[in-house]
C-alpha cells in the first residue's frame, strides 16, 4: 500500500473500530483503511435506503440549519447560482439548495438514492459524472464522500473541469484528529471502516488540494455538538436522550470549533 496523496509507503499501522486497522502516512497525516472489500457494496450494506431515509426524516431540523450554514459559507468565497453535488445521497441537500434558487445538478451511485431523488423531489440525478461532461457550476459540494472514494487526489483532479470560473469546491469529512475521536479511540463512531477508506487531517487536505491543483480558500473543523458528546467513553450515553427532541428541535447544534469532528474546506484552483 502507499499513500494515495504523496506516494510514500505508510510508516504505522492503527488500530481503528471493530478489529479494523489503517495505516498512516506520516508525511501528510493521512490514514487508510486496510480493507479488500468493494466500497460500493460495503457502503449500500452500511446505509440502507430505509436507514437514509429515516436518518433525514428524524433529523431534518438539524441537517437544515446544517444546509443553510453550508450554502452561507460557500456564498461568503462565491456566488452559487449553479452547484454540483457528488454522492447526493437522498437529495435532501439538492433539493434544500435548490428551493433557494440555486441550479442544481446531482450525482449519486446509488440506484434506489437516485429513485428516491426522483420520486420525493423531481431531481434526476445521474450515476456518472461522464453524464454532465461540458457543464459547469460555481460550486461543487461533496459532503461526506472522499473518503469513500478510492483516488482522491486523482478524483479532485478530475472534478476541476466542472469548475466555472471563480468556482469553489467544498468538502467535509471526519476529522481523524478530533478531540473525540482521541478521546473515543477506537469506538469513535466516525471510522467507519471498511466504508470509509481514508481518513483526513487538516494537513493530509493541504497536501491533497497542492498535489491536485488547488490552494485551500478555508478549512474549519466543525463540532456536531451532541454527537461529539454521545461519543464520549462512558458519559456519553447521558446525552442521548436529548435525541427525542430533535423532531421539533435542532438539538444537535454545529459550531466551529478547533479539534471538532469534521473538516470543512473549500478549495478554489490554482
Ligand atoms: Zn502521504
Amino acid at each position: 500500500m502507499i499513500c494515495p496523496i504523496c506516494n510514500h509507503p505508510p510508516t504505522d499501522t492503527v488500530r481503528i473500530n471493530n478489529g479494523h486497522s489503517a495505516q498512516l502516512c506520516h508525511e501528510c497525516d493521512f490514514l487508510m483503511t486496510v480493507t479488500e472489500t468493494d466500497p460500493l457494496r460495503v457502503n449500500a450494506e452500511t446505509y440502507p435506503l430505509k436507514t437514509r431515509i429515516l436518518t433525514y426524516f428524524l433529523r431534518e431540523k438539524e441537517f437544515t440549519s446544517r444546509y443553510g450554514a453550508i450554502l452561507a459559507l460557500i456564498r461568503r468565497h462565491a456566488r452559487i447560482e449553479s452547484l454540483l453535488e457528488i454522492g447526493s445521497n437522498i437529495g435532501v441537500f439538492a433539493d434544500f439548495a435548490r428551493q433557494r434558487g440555486i441550479h442544481v445538478d446531482s450525482v449519486e451511485l446509488h440506484d434506489e438514492c437516485r429513485e428516491f431523488q426522483r420520486l420525493a423531489y423531481k431531481i434526476d440525478a445521474v450515476s456518472d459524472l461522464s453524464a454532465l461532461s461540458g457543464r459547469t457550476y460555481n460550486a461543487v459540494v461533496l459532503m461526506d464522500v472522499l473518503e469513500h472514494i478510492p483516488g482522491p487526489v486523482e478524483y479532485l483532479c478530475l472534478i476541476k473541469k466542472f469548475l466555472s470560473r471563480d468556482g469553489v469546491i467544498f468538502l467535509q469529512f471526519p476529522n481523524k484528529n478530533s478531540w473525540a475521536s482521541r478521546l473515543a479511540g477506537e469506538k469513535w463512531g466516525w471510522w467507519s471502516a471498511p466504508d470509509h477508506l481514508y481518513h483526513f487531517s487538516g494537513k493530509a487536505v493541504h497536501r491533497a488540494a497542492e498535489k491536485s491543483g488547488y490552494h485551500v480558500v478555508l478549512l474549519n473543523h466543525v463540532s456536531p455538538v451532541l454527537d461529539d458528546l454521545e461519543g464520549i467513553p462512558f458519559l456519553g450515553r447521558l446525552f442521548s436522550p436529548a435525541r427525542v427532541l430533535s423532531r421539533w428541535l435542532n438539538v444537535n447544534l454545529f459550531i466551529s470549533v478547533k479539534g471538532g469532528s469534521l473538516i470543512q474546506a473549500l478549495l478554489k484552483p490554482r
